[in-house]
Formats: structure tokens, C-alpha cells, sequence
């Protein structure tokens, strides 16, 4: 290791008994572990009972944690490509004096900003994510994204600009709890059990999704929605709730702005309108908004699947609203606004001075606002056709984008092309195969990592999911210092380790790591809970009031109201297409086994989900003449996949349902990169157009095939 390059080395003093605890770091829910080791070796793993938020909940990825670390096939040396492009391995130093050198060309011979970073799904809310960006202000380079160009944000802004803030739903209080687009007992199955307690005192329960999921099944009503159609819904319950004065009359009057132009809108979408364009039958709709409005407080889940659409913002914006005249806003059983811990800032006053604009920062101005960073959907654009500019390098740290961002062709083609990519990883994904150097980095098992349940929860608290394993090999935090240090911008990282740059943070706080060690079960309350906050400060926008009207939209060019717009691709927008391509496919569901594209290879996990499939209403096959465990090829505009057929009553028909993140079947092929949300930048992986080829005549088999290229 070279001179000033730092190991953590030391194990975390929280030992409970005869087990370690820590938090699981793969999704968002935290869940607090018991982890026995016998040496080095994991040889135990279960939830903490313990633990005043996850209560011993552990889902199947969290019980495979001692598979995921010692996997055979984790990347344990990093890899650097020599000329004739074959795999070499060499020592960490090499490596980060490799990418030190390369980054320094680039930067002599395009300029700082041709280099982007991006840090994905396994960095967002992670420390080392905050450090990577510091790292690009230093170096100069306006272009840090992350998984934040395709997920979450689109709802922030829209509670932002709503409202001042995203708030969380309070589930375990709630009387009505709707799941709009949203399925936790696959993305974040801890949260199940507060909705299970809601249940359990009789709190009704609405799911939206074109897919009958498990909880759809036992919920009071579900509303079967034809994909990309929600902005359309909401808009008609707003009706309802207008028409039939369930609203809250007090609250609107007082607390918001622009309620009669919303009036105006939603005069037109009736329910029996809606129906026509969502597929949802106008009673069912007129159902939801009385139960919604009949059983304050309710809240409402916005899930991803709302934002992965043309119109996604506009969709959360109504969403948002919906819950506002309701009187839902800060209150128990409602929405909650919980405000994130203040830490200290890692931003420096180069953040302020790039010489260009980040990546999509013109197109998207208020992405750009709402989270200062590049719209990572625009990168393939700038590689491959230097707009706005050219990006020439790029650092991904956690990340998959060949299988996770839209347009995957498209997405290869542009790593394919630029002169150096690094990829920081635990495992060789297929993005990582087209890397220059591929930098093997510890598990969270292996660093101190915070848990802040404010955006989970609602909780104000702050815990710690200590290191409990020392692996050879670099965290992501080390990682970035170590390259900073290299690269003479060590006087932008004075911390010499990772614990020592935790302390830092807490600063604001008046606490130190050992403050959380000693609370790991219940967190470091930073603040009291309160409800309706407003009532002392009014809300965070331009007026003090929920925005219904936003002028901050207005003027930017955007429908201050929420506007509802057919999808991109649709049976309406594009009926033409739509005669090419007869079905609606909805890609990207999460599903329990994995996160996105990370675990396919951990047996335990695999066996749950062995391969993926296509879902498949059985009057569609029956119209298409396929069968139950067929494999199809199933083609866009953008290209064509082999994936197997599950017939089920559970998808709508016209409709397909498609995994994502298998290397075996990559929905992203097929997913659109153009039609993007307009506001967000958001791809619309949620509804889009496609159609499964025709057998071949004389042998009567599907074309063959794999991610084969575009069929137009
Ligand atoms: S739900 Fe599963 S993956 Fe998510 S934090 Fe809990 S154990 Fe980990």
C-alpha cells in the first residue's frame, strides 16, 4: 500500500452477548442484525429483536449476507486491462496510480468536466456518496450523478414544490393506507409489518397497480390501472373529493394557493372519463376517494412505478396535492415531515464555480435544483454525440447501469466507447466487463455506515450500522480518499480515516460515533417529534402554503398545474406504433430475492427466483397463440430479448409485465432513453410499447436470439 493510503483496521465494540450487531445496508430498511462469527467466518445471521424499528424483521437478502460476502466469485483483486485488452491483476496501488494518471490526461486534454462520476442504487444514502461528490468538486468536474437520475427524486421535487418537503407515510397509525405504484413487500418488506399493524385496528387498505401483487389480494380494493394512467386517476379522485365536499375545507382555505384553478381542471375528469383512459371502472374510482377521504388520517405510498412515466412529476404533483386538501399533511396516521439529521457539509466553494454546466443541468434546471447534481439519463447522449458536451471518462461506484438505466444498447455502446472507465464493485457485472480498471471494494459489513430512519420512518433518529468484519480490501470511502490523495487533492479530504470523517459529520449534532455505538437499538433521537409543524412556520415554498398553483413551475415553462399527458408510447399517443407494437410493457418491478440487478448469483436467493419471466394474461397469450413456459422474443422499438412466458390472471390483458436487472433477459433493451419526463428527466420504464414476434411459419418456433439489435 503506498504512503498515505489508509486501511481502517479495528471491529466495531458493539457486541451483544455472542453476536455482533450491526444494520443490514442493502435496501432501505435497515434492519438491525444479529451476526455470529467464528473467526473470520459468518456463521449466523438473524434479525434483532432488539431493535426499536426492524424488531427482528430480516428479509431473504439480509439472511444471505454471510453468502454475499463470501461468495466465490467477489472480485477480490483489481483487475486493470492492458493493450491488447486482456484482464490483468494488479496490486490496489497500481490501480489507484493508474486511475490517477488517466483522470489527470483526461482533464490536461478535455478539460475537468469530460470526466463523470456516477454512484448507484448501493451508494444512495451512503457516506462515501457525499465524499465522491467533494472529489468531483475538487477535481473540477461538475458531473456527479447517482441513482437519484431514475429513482426517488422525481417525488422529492414534487413535494418540494408542492410543499417544501417529501414527507413519509405513517403507516403503523393510519385508518386508510394507499399503495399507489408502490409494493413494500418486495422493496421494503420491513415496512409490511407497521402496515400490518394498521390492519390489525381495522385501517382499509387501497393498492394501485396493473399487477394483482400479493398485497393487492388482500386489500379492500384495487384498482387494476392501465400503465402510465395514474396522473389521469388522481386527478379524477380529486374530482370526486370536489364534487361530493370531502375535502378539507378549513385547510385548503387557510393553508393553500391556486384551489380554484384546480377546481377548473379537474372539472373535466370525471370518473367515467377516467375510465376510458385508465381501464379503471369509475366506481372503483369513486370508491377510492371516499375511502381515502372517509378515514383520516390516511396516507398515501408514491411509489417508483408513479415516476418512471412521461408524465411521472405531474402524477406525484397531483398525488401530493391530493393528500394536502385532505388535511393529511404532518399529522400521525398521515404524511409526515421528518426532517434528515444535520450533519456537517462535505460542500466546498468550488461546488459553485465549474466552468460548464453538469450534464442535463440545462435541460432539467429544476432536477438540477432540487438535487445539484447531472441527470445521469443524458450521459450515453454526451459520450456518443458530445451534447452538450463530451464526457471522455467516467467512475461508477456501485452501479450497473448496462442493465439498470434505460436504452441498454445504447448505454453499452457508450461505455464501450470512452477512452477510460473505472468501475468500483463487489462483483464482475456486465457493466464492470467493459471497465479499464475494476476496483474490488468492501461489503458494508466491512465500514460504519449511519442509519437515518427520518426518510424511511418518519423517525427522527440516527443509528449506526457498525463495521463488524475487516476485509482486505478498501471501503468505497477509502477508495475515494486514497485516489483524492494520489491525485494531489489531499488538502480537500483531511480526514485520515473513515471513523474520524463519521466524527466529522456528527459535529453539528454534538455527538461522536460512540454516541451511536451505545444506541444502536434505538438511535440517537436528534429531534422530537412533532406534528403539524406548519401551523408555527408555514411551508417551505416561495408563499409559506401548499403550492397547488406552482409559479416556480410557471416559470420555468413548465404546467403549474398537474396536468395529465398520455405516455410517451400508448394506444392513444402513438396509435400507429401501437399497431406495430399491440402491447403495453411495464418493466422494473422490484421483486424480494434481489436489489435491481445485484444478487442473481447468490444461490440462496436464486433458488427463489430462478429465472426471469414474462407475465402474461392467459386472453393475451391465447391471442398470440403462446404458451405457459414458452420462450418468446419479446421486441420494442428500442430491441429484442428472449424471455419465458408465465401465464397469470394477475397482469391486465394487453399488458406484460417484465423483470429487470437479469443479464439472462435485460429488460433495458427495450426501455425508451428519448421520451423522457420533462421535468425530471425520469425514463418512462413503467409503460411503453412493445410486442411479441410471430412464430416462424415453417418451423413454428420464435426467432432466436439474445438482446439481438433493434428491429426497426
Ligand atoms: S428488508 Fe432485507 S435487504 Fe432490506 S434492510 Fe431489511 S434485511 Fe436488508
Amino acid at each position: 500500500m503506498r504512503k498515505g493510503m489508509k486501511k481502517n483496521s479495528g471491529y466495531s465494540k458493539a457486541v451483544f452477548a455472542d453476536s455482533l450487531v450491526t444494520s443490514c445496508e442493502i435496501c432501505n430498511g435497515l434492519c438491525a442484525l444479529d451476526i455470529r462469527l467464528r473467526g473470520k467466518k459468518i456463521i449466523k445471521v438473524k434479525g434483532r429483536e432488539e431493535h426499536a424499528v426492524s424488531r427482528g424483521y430480516i428479509c431473504p437478502k439480509g439472511l444471505a449476507v454471510d453468502e454475499i460476502v463470501g461468495a466465490p466469485d467477489r472480485i477480490r483483486t483489481p483487475l486493470a486491462k492492458n493493450r491488447g485488452g486482456r484482464w490483468q491483476e494488479v496490486t490496489p496501488a497500481e490501480a489507484i496510480k493508474i486511475i490517477a494518471e488517466r483522470f489527470n490526461f483526461i482533464k490536461a486534454k478535455y478539460g475537468a468536466e469530460a470526466l463523470a462520476v456516477h454512484v448507484g442504487r448501493a451508494g444512495i444514502n451512503k457516506e462515501f456518496k457525499y465524499y465522491l461528490k467533494r472529489f468531483c468538486a475538487a477535481f473540477g468536474t461538475p458531473n456527479f450523478s447517482t441513482a437519484e437520475s431514475h429513482c426517488h427524486l422525481s417525488k422529492k421535487m414534487a413535494g418540494e414544490i408542492t410543499y417544501g418537503g417529501l414527507p413519509v407515510p405513517d403507516f403503523a397509525h393510519s385508518r386508510c393506507i394507499v399503495l399507489w405504484g408502490s409494493n413494500p413487500a418486495a422493496s421494503c418488506p420491513q415496512l409490511m409489518r407497521d402496515i400490518k399493524q394498521a390492519r390489525g385496528k381495522g385501517a382499509r387498505l387501497i393498492v394501485i397497480d396493473p399487477r394483482e401483487i400479493s398485497t393487492a389480494k388482500k386489500s379492500d380494493l384495487h384498482l387494476q390501472i392501465r400503465p402510465g394512467t395514474d396522473g389521469a386517476l388522481a386527478l379524477a379522485m380529486l374530482h370526486v373529493l370536489i364534487k361530493e365536499k370531502l375535502f378539507d375545507k378549513e385547510f385548503v382555505e387557510k393553508w393553500t394557493i391556486g384551489f380554484t384553478e384546480l377546481v377548473a381542471l379537474v372539472d373535466k375528469f370525471t370518473p367515467e372519463k377516467a375510465e376510458s383512459i385508465t381501464w379503471v371502472p369509475s366506481e372503483k374510482i369513486v370508491e377510492a376517494a371516499r375511502l381515502y377521504a372517509g378515514n383520516s388520517p390516511a396516507c398515501i405510498s408514491i411509489g417508483i412505478a408513479l415516476e418512471l412515466q412521461t408524465n411521472g412529476f405531474q402524477t406525484a404533483r397531483a398525488i401530493s396535492i391530493m393528500q394536502a386538501v385532505c388535511g393529511n399533511l404532518d399529522i400521525s396516521g398521515g404524511v409526515l415531515f421528518t426532517p434528515a439529521p444535520k450533519l456537517s457539509s462535505l460542500k466546498m466553494e468550488k461546488d459553485e464555480a465549474f466552468s460548464k454546466p453538469a450534464v442535463g443541468q440545462e435541460k432539467y434546471p429544476l432536477f438540477f435544483k432540487y438535487n445539484g447534481n447531472a441527470q445521469a439519463n443524458m450521459f450515453a447522449r454526451a459520450i456518443l454525440e458530445g451534447k452538450p458536451y463530451p464526457l471522455k471518462a467516467m467512475l461508477l461506484a456501485g452501479s450497473n447501469p448496462v442493465l439498470t438505466w434505460p436504452n441498454a444498447e445504447r448505454v453499452k455502446k457508450a461505455f464501450s466507447s470512452l477512452d477510460f472507465l473505472v468501475v468500483t464493485e463487489n462483483f464482475m457485472t456486465e457493466t464492470a466487463k467493459l471497465a479499464d480498471v475494476v476496483f474490488p471494494v468492501g461489503t458494508f459489513l466491512s465500514r460504519d455506515e449511519f442509519c437515518d430512519f427520518s426518510g424511511l420512518n418518519g423517525l427522527p433518529r440516527l443509528s449506526l450500522s457498525p463495521k463488524i468484519i475487516d476485509e482486505p480490501l478498501m471501503t468505497d470511502w477509502e477508495f475515494c480518499r486514497n485516489l483524492a490523495v494520489e491525485m494531489g487533492l489531499e488538502q480537500f479530504f483531511p480526514w485520515r480515516d473513515e471513523v474520524e470523517a463519521l466524527n466529522y459529520r456528527l459535529e453539528p449534532l454534538g455527538i461522536n460515533l460512540d454516541t451511536l455505538r451505545h444506541s444502536l437499538d434505538h438511535g440517537y433521537e436528534y429531534k422530537k417529534t412533532e406534528e403539524k409543524k406548519y401551523l408555527k412556520s408555514g411551508f417551505q415554498t416561495e408563499s409559506g402554503k401548499v403550492e397547488i398553483y406552482s409559479k416556480e413551475l410557471e416559470r420555468h415553462g413548465y404546467d403549474p398545474l398537474p396536468v395529465y399527458h398520455e405516455p410517451a408510447e400508448s394506444p392513444v399517443s402513438t396509435p400507429e406504433l401501437f399497431r406495430e407494437y399491440p402491447l403495453i410493457l411495464t418493466s422494473g418491478a422490484r421483486t424480494l430475492p434481489y436489489m435491481h440487478s445485484r444478487f442473481h448469483n447468490i444461490p440462496s436467493l436464486r433458488k427463489l427466483e430462478p429465472e426471469p419471466e414474462l407475465e402474461v394474461h392467459p386472453h393475451t397469450a391465447s391471442n398470440l397463440g403462446i404458451e405457459d413456459g414458452e420462450l418468446v422474443l419479446l421486441e420494442s422499438p428500442r430491441g429484442r430479448i428472449n424471455i419465458k412466458v408465465r401465464i397469470t390472471e394477475d397482469i391486465l390483458p394487453g399488458v406484460i409485465a417484465i423483470p429487470h436487472g437479469w443479464d439472462e433477459a435485460n429488460a433495458n433493451v427495450l426501455t425508451d432513453d428519448e421520451a423522457l419526463d420533462p421535468v425530471s428527466g425520469f425514463p418512462p420504464d413503467r409503460s411503453y410499447l412493445g410486442r411479441i414476434a410471430p412464430r416462424c411459419k415453417f418451423c413454428g418456433e420464435s426467432e432466436a436470439g439474445n438482446n439481438l439489435p433493434s428491429p426497426r
